[in-house]
């Protein structure tokens, strides 16, 4: 990173104390976190804050936020994580849209889905959206009911967990 990009960066930030939130002023996703490019390609602002602030972000990691905030760009309040622990950190803080199945409901979920059934008929079933259960399908989302039963049930056909 250059300190031109950096200063760019920080132009849209509202940098105050070391401890609090620093929101990003700039262009925001639907869930608020901050969007903007490096090197011409979309990044999460972040993401980007994380990379300013320590060198580049190992492969496979996420960075997550321990504020909760999604428009945080505050390095103080970053840390790196998996996939995995993302969404169990979200789940357990209640502020994912996926917690919306129990951990038996998403088995039972993850399991019809690897034996062949369909989102829609799920979702009928379960009377949850059909994006709920085509996350899941995808792996974007309740990887950590998959892996937390694996050992027990075999779960052919499913996506893995990709950022
Ligand atoms: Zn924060």
């Amino acid at each position: 990173m250059s300190i031109k990009h950096a200063k760019e960066f920080y132009s849209n930030v509202d940098v105050v104390g070391d401890n609090d939130c620093w929101n990003w002023g700039g262009s925001k996703s639907p869930a608020g976190y901050g969007r903007t490019r490096r090197d011409g390609k979309h990044i999460s602002a972040h993401r980007l804050s994380w990379v300013i602030a320590n060198g580049e972000i190992p492969e496979g990691l996420l960075i997550m936020h321990t504020c909760d905030n999604p428009s945080c760009v505050n390095p103080n309040h970053l840390e790196t994580g998996t996939c995995k622990e993302n969404i169990i950190d979200a789940h357990f803080k209640g502020r994912c849209s996926i917690s919306m199945l129990n951990r038996h409901e998403a088995l039972e979920v993850i399991y019809l889905l690897s034996i062949g059934h369909n989102v829609s008929e799920i979702a009928r079933v379960f009377e949850k959206p059909y994006n709920v259960i085509l996350s899941i399908k995808v792996g974007r989302t309740y990887n950590w009911v998959r892996d937390y039963y694996k050992d027990i049930i075999s779960f052919p056909g499913l996506g893995g967990c990709h950022e």
